[in-house]
């Protein structure tokens, strides 16, 4: 792109590190927002408190609960197939110091009030860009481009501190940061800032492998992990998540000879598995969530925040989504965006002989608040146009011997135009953006 196609708007935004490669690895800058999604602090508290409990919730939930609503969809689903093999595999705690960094994502429903989209446990996106955007913001604010500062996000230092507490806790010297990866990953500069703020604040070197490359060259000595003679104190999956990182038979063990070592791994494979989309189904039935969730006002705060969910071969939900698959979506077992059925698709996939509804869930759809907003897209401020906007809490979760805390680290705001289904930012249907109260 030459400068001159540049609004100067697009050149501070690259500034303040909001970069990604786009579809034919050039350089850009990131689809981003003008104006801060506008949510009322009754809202913010109920979404944070929500994401606590769940995220606390999820980090409970014992090997066999997963393996009960996990262990009938092996046969049909072969990447559930390939993490149960994975979980499997390795002793329940290998490590007992257990860190998950999760994102708990909310629409503000046309009712008011915010309902749970899904909660991410593995490779969560967006954390150090979303603290980028809130600066940006705050800049635009100064310059009176916007009228409003958006509410603060200081993410990095609280995932710094974080990795920090990990790294004291492995208390190996010149034990190193593994960043689990994708081949040829576009959105990177995410990445790259945690690698530059470990480095900057405590000399942690950060060496980043896909899965193959550790089954390759990864081996266990004394239940430490090494990967290319690095001693692996911290493995954080940015990878992991879809079943073309497992594969060869190098990547599967690549994860099993992580699982099976000391190292902390941000998450292990029994918190990636609790966040399948059939456990968040399952966790939304009433009566199984009592028996894993004591107190009365948690289990509101679910209620409160969540959406009817089932598996696809519950006989009512089959029912249900049959009659009106314009109210619901349908989901298989799979993150990353561009999986889900929405609408006529839905109707498709209920008449196809050869799926396996039970490695399906249904959910009622959600009508999000909208609102006003102009995307700035490939250097072009966009017109505004009507948009939703989907808001996500980072959680911190940390567990120990059964003591288990989580703090909210920050939030993302991603707005896609309202036409739009889906929402990943990345897959190219929503815009960053920041908020700001009501
Ligand atoms: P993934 O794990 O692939 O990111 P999600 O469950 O987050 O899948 O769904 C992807 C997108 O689909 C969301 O960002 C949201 O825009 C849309 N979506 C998902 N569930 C619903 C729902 N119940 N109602 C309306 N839109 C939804
Ligand atoms: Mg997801």
């Amino acid at each position: 792109m030459t400068h001159s196609d540049h609004a100067p708007l697009v050149d501070m935004a690259i500034t303040y590190g909001l970069l990604k490669y786009d579809t034919h690895d050039q350089l850009s800058h990131m689809p981003i927002v003008l104006d801060p999604y506008l949510v009322s602090q009754l809202n913010i508290d109920t979404m944070k408190n929500s994401s606590q409990i769940y995220a606390d919730l999820l980090m409970t939930l014992p090997q066999a609960f997963l393996e009960k609503y996990l262990e009938p969809l092996l046969l049909n689903d072969p990447f559930i197939n390939v993490l149960l093999r994975i979980l499997r595999s390795s002793p329940e705690n290998a490590q007992p110091y257990r860190q998950a960094i999760g994102r708990n994502d909310f629409f503000i429903a046309s009712s008011g009030t915010p309902k749970q989209v899904e909660f991410n446990t593995v490779s969560v996106s967006f954390p150090m860009m979303s603290e980028c955007m809130v600066n940006f913001h705050t800049f635009l604010e100064s310059t009176k481009a916007i009228s409003r500062l958006p509410l603060e996000n200081p993410i990095a230092k609280e995932i710094t501190q974080c990795f920090l507490d990990m790294f004291q806790y492995y208390a190996f010297p010149n034990s190193v940061l593994l960043m689990v990866v994708q081949p040829n990953e576009r959105n990177i500069f995410d990445q790259l800032a945690i690698e530059k703020l470990l480095f900057r604040q405590a000399g942690i070197r950060a060496v980043r492998a896909t899965l193959e490359d550790i089954g390759r060259y990864g081996i266990l000595r004394h239940g430490h992990m090494y990967y290319n003679n690095f001693h692996v104190g911290v493995a954080y999956f940015r990878a992991g998540y879809a079943p073309e990182d497992y594969q060869s038979e190098e990547a599967i063990q690549g994860r099993i000879l992580l699982e099976n070592s000391d190292a902390i791994k941000i998450p292990d494979m029994q918190y990636q598995l609790a966040g399948m989309k059939v456990i968040q189904a399952v966790l939304t039935d009433e009566s199984i969530l009592q028996s894993h969730l004591s107190c009365n006002q948690s289990r509101e705060y679910l209620a409160a925040t969540s959406v009817y969910t089932r598996p696809l071969d519950n006989k009512d939900a089959y029912e249900k989504v049959f009659r009106h698959p314009d109210n619901f979506v349908v989901k298989p077992q799979r993150e990353g965006g561009g999986n889900n059925f929405f609408g006529t698709a839905i109707s498709s996939l209920l008449n196809d002989p050869s799926i396996d509804f039970s490695t399906y869930v249904a959910m009622e759809r959600i009508h999000p608040e909208l609102h006003n907003a102009q995307l700035v897209i490939n250097n072009k401020v966009q017109p505004p146009v009507p948009c939703a906007s989907e808001i996500g809490w980072y959680t911190l979760t940390h567990a120990m011997h059964g003591a288990i805390n989580t703090d909210i680290a920050g939030y993302l705001v991603r707005t896609k135009p309202a036409t739009e289904n889906e929402g990943g930012v990345c897959a190219g249907y929503a815009a960053l953006n920041s908020l700001t109260l009501k």
